[in-house]
């Protein structure tokens, strides 16, 4: 039988990164073993559920790419089945009603010092069947819960291995309101069944939840799913991930410019490993390696450096013409005088192929970009105070020199390396003491490419013209 596994997000909220998780880990699973991935919509809580942010899911897990074969189903739309599947319950005699209003068992289970759904059996018990049903005939409002057995309810689960819950522990819990609604817990073991779900990976906050459904299961003599729980995400300081951790919803990374391999990827190894040294892995990697047996049973720490420096690794793997109309449409829109070289996709390309190797984000390449797009400069003053201001007439000496090197050079790479390692012997200095005032007057910046690279993107006339204003600056701070 091949495998079936879904992602059953409640809309009452952007998709975050925990329940990107979750669905990567499902989708993981079922391209690998040629399965099938359900979406499901739990919209049943009509009034914290809104189509916005059911779109916004359906936008988060399109842009990471986890495409679902089937769906997305609301499981709203299953009220009918999940109805009936409660008053079959309670036909068998595993499920009772209950009359009592849910404000008057908490006080009486309060003053006896029991659970309410013992108060709310015991009652039902003493009621009678026949009585009920005359009452509930004669229009009185119930809710319908479902009668826990005695002994003891063991499942196996994928990460944590074999699990027990006494019953004793496990309430009666209501499973159709007064208002005939389904609960949750009903909902989703009816829509687990009618969806042929193999396997119910979710997260470890619905462990809990997980005794009461198999028993649900068993009851309504539905095959049973195969369980693995996955593990919280922590923040740095060991707590859940929150808002106060930063952004925790998957599109606030798109807009930080964060490519969605490097998401899956980084999602992946949240509680996951391939039991390698790997880190930078493909989708298609991730696809063959994943197996849920190697699912950590401790929580994962979300970390954004690892984040960031996972993006540079698919940054400058992706093909440049993906990156350039990113990186173009960054800049078009920043405070300067538009430029040309924009439009010249060669340039650009060019530009962009030197950036990517070394950017973390395509907002940092964006940034990078700036002086060579740009006619102006902006100076990175730790960068003027380090290269030019601690020794401005060495620094000076040093952009003579190699003013004059290249001027006549020919305008390629290996030729200006020469010419400007040739100036730095002259000087009876390494080439890193000439490189570095010469990359603050070419880029304003204490890093950049290749200096030989960054003088070949800004061409000759660039060059030369921003050595000279160089010149007068240092000239200035040298009187
Ligand atoms: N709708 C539930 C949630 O968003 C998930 C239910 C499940 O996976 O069983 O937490």
């Amino acid at each position: 039988m091949s495998v079936r596994v879904r992602f059953a997000p409640s809309p009452t909220g952007y998709l975050h990164v925990g329940g990107a998780r979750t669905a990567l880990f499902n989708w993981l699973i079922a391209r690998k073993h040629g399965g099938v991935f359900v979406l499901r919509v739990e919209d049943t809580d009509r009034a914290r559920s809104s189509d916005e942010h059911t779109a916004a899911i359906l936008d988060g897990l399109t842009w990471l790419g986890l495409d679902w074969d089937e769906g997305p189903f609301f499981q709203s739309y299953g009220l009918e089945r999940h109805r009936a599947a409660a008053l079959r319950l309670l036909e068998e005699g595993k499920a009772y009603r209950d009359f009592t209003t849910p404000g008057g068992i908490r006080d009486e289970a309060e003053a006896r010092g029991m659970h309410p759904s013992h108060v709310a059996r015991e009652k039902a018990d003493a009621l009678g069947d026949a009585e009920a049903e005359k009452r509930a005939a004669s229009g009185q409002p119930f809710a319908v819960r479902f009668r826990v057995p005695e002994g003891e309810t063991v499942f196996q689960d994928r990460v944590h291995g074999e699990m027990r819950f006494a019953n004793r522990d496990v309430d009666d819990l209501v499973i159709l309101r007064s208002d005939g609604t389904p609960v949750y817990n009903l909902a989703v073991v009816s829509d687990d069944d009618e969806m042929g779900i193999t396997l119910v990976l979710r997260g470890d906050d619905h462990l809990s939840n997980t005794p009461k459904q198999v028993l649900l299961y068993r009851a309504l003599g539905y095959p049973e799913p195969d369980f693995a729980h996955v593990p919280l995400i922590l923040g740095a300081d060991g707590k859940r991930l929150s808002k106060r951790h930063g952004a925790t919803a998957v599109g606030d990374y798109e807009n930080q410019g964060i490519l969605p391999s490097a998401m899956v990827n980084f999602l992946a190894l949240l509680g996951w490993n391939p039991g390698d040294e790997r880190e930078m892995m493909s989708v298609a990697e991730l696809v063959k390696a994943f197996d849920e047996a190697r699912i950590l049973k401790k929580s994962s720490v979300f970390d954004l450096e690892k984040l960031g420096w996972l993006n540079g690794r698919h940054l400058a793997e992706t093909p440049t013409d993906q990156l350039v109309p990113r990186v173009r449409s960054r800049l078009e829109g920043a405070a300067q005088p538009a430029s040309e070289r924009l439009d010249n996709s060669e340039w650009m390309s060019a530009l962009v192929d030197l950036l990517k190797v070394r950017a973390r984000s395509v907002d940092e390449m964006a940034e990078q970009a700036r002086p060579f797009v740009f006619d102006e400069v902006a100076f990175d003053e730790r960068a003027v105070a380090k290269h030019w201001e601690r020794d401005p007439s060495g620094a000076l000496d040093r952009l003579e020199a190699v003013g004059g090197a290249v001027k006549t050079c020919e305008w390629r790479e290996d030729a200006l390396e020469v010419a400007v390692r040739d100036s730095a012997a002259d000087l009876g200095i390494g080439a890193g003491k000439l490189i570095h005032p010469l990359r603050v007057a070419l880029t304003g910046q204490m890093n950049s490419p290749g200096i030989f690279d960054v003088m070949v993107l800004l061409g000759k006339e660039r060059t030369m013209e921003r050595l000279r204003s160089a010149l007068v600056r240092l000239r200035s701070l040298g009187e």
